[in-house]
């Protein structure tokens, strides 16, 4: 019989019957027998409402008001006291900003209008709103130089690249980031020994300014190495960031477009959307940055050749480079424009 075959076992019998002793102990108990038993166990039945209730030190009430007034700190020491604590920095940092833009806003101005062709192209309420968040950005964060001076320009330009690829959102801080290096020229990894222009890792967002300089120089080639950067940047503070804080529509959005793209992914590296770098076919997270690169520096032939994956990235960002009005959905942003 294989191992596997069911088999329903015959009754057993027994061959010998069972002693009259045990039947007579165990089964037939005399009725005499069982009322004695009846009895015993009675005798040890006990009235539940004899049994004491749970002693507490305070009355009921009180007891309550205790866990109450416990919650209650426990809310006021860590909910109330560090969101005022934030909100309190935030305000401060406002006001720096504010400070700061009395005395230099022109300064800024000139940098950006000159530097940041999408800065330029932009209606005058919304340049206002993108020139305070490259201050706060640009006061969020720890710029280190490698072989290059402290520079504010730099530091401007850089901020206002991130301010760019999230000018249509609510959050746009990048808090997973503390620390952007500015290196001067290409650099090596250890890791890899390759070239770099820049890269992001859980240290910093790492960017050559040579490299940042040549890409805002030819805006419209569809390569810029300071939106490739923060297009990753903003992909690893939405996934790796305290969700929290962050934007959670636009994290599903970001999920979205990660789905949507990839037959065009695949498709690119089959060459059939010649309008995205060859670079994007590397992995999604390369094709997310080159897409963002393409849609802000030659969004007329993205949309004309890719219509419904540009869509898709106009709602992902909120904004829409091909409109002069820029945002889509002001509410989504956090400001009226
Ligand atoms: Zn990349």
């Amino acid at each position: 019989m294989p191992p596997d075959t069911s088999r329903i076992p015959e009754p057993i019998i027994l061959n010998q019957p069972l002693p009259d002793s045990f039947m007579e102990k165990t089964l037939l108990l005399p009725e005499q027998r069982v009322r004695e038993i009846m009895d015993s166990l009675s005798a040890v039945s006990v009235d539940d409402s004899a049994i004491p209730g749970p002693h507490y030190i305070l009355p009921q009430w009180a007891m309550f008001l205790v866990v109450l007034l416990l919650l209650g700190i426990f809310y006021l020491a860590h909910v109330y006291l560090p969101q005022k604590k934030e909100r309190e920095e935030a305000e401060r940092k406002d006001e720096e900003v504010a400070t700061k833009l009395m005395l230099n806003r022109s300064r800024y101005e000139r940098w950006l209008s000159v530097h940041n062709p999408y800065f330029a192209s932009l209606p005058p309420g919304l340049q206002q709103i993108f020139l305070h968040r490259t201050l706060r950005f640009m006061q969020d964060k720890e710029f280190r130089f490698h072989h290059l001076p402290y520079d504010e320009f730099i530091m401007v330009l850089i901020s206002g690249s991130a301010v760019q690829l999230t000018l249509g959102l609510k959050n746009y801080l990048m808090e997973f980031f503390k620390m952007i290096h500015v290196i001067k020229t290409e650099y090596t990894l250890k890791l890899d020994n390759e070239t770099y222009y820049g890269h992001v890792s859980k240290t910093g967002i790492y960017i050559s300014w040579d490299h940042f300089v040549k890409g805002y120089a030819d805006y419209g080639d569809g390569s810029n190495v300071g939106l490739h950067e923060m297009a990753h940047a903003v992909s690893f503070d939405i996934f790796l960031g305290e969700i929290d804080r962050h934007d959670i529509a636009f994290h599903s959005r970001l999920e979205e477009f990660m789905e949507e793209g990839r037959p065009v992914f695949r498709g690119l590296r089959k060459k059939e959307h010649p309008v995205l770098e060859q670079h994007a076919a590397v992995n999604i997270d390369e094709f997310w940055a080159v897409c963002v690169e393409t849609f802000f520096e030659n969004p007329e032939e993205f949309q004309r050749n890719l219509p419904d994956l540009y869509l898709t990235i106009v709602l992902l960002l909120n904004q829409d480079p091909l409109k002069p009005s820029k945002i889509v959905n002001s509410e989504l942003a956090g400001y009226e424009c």
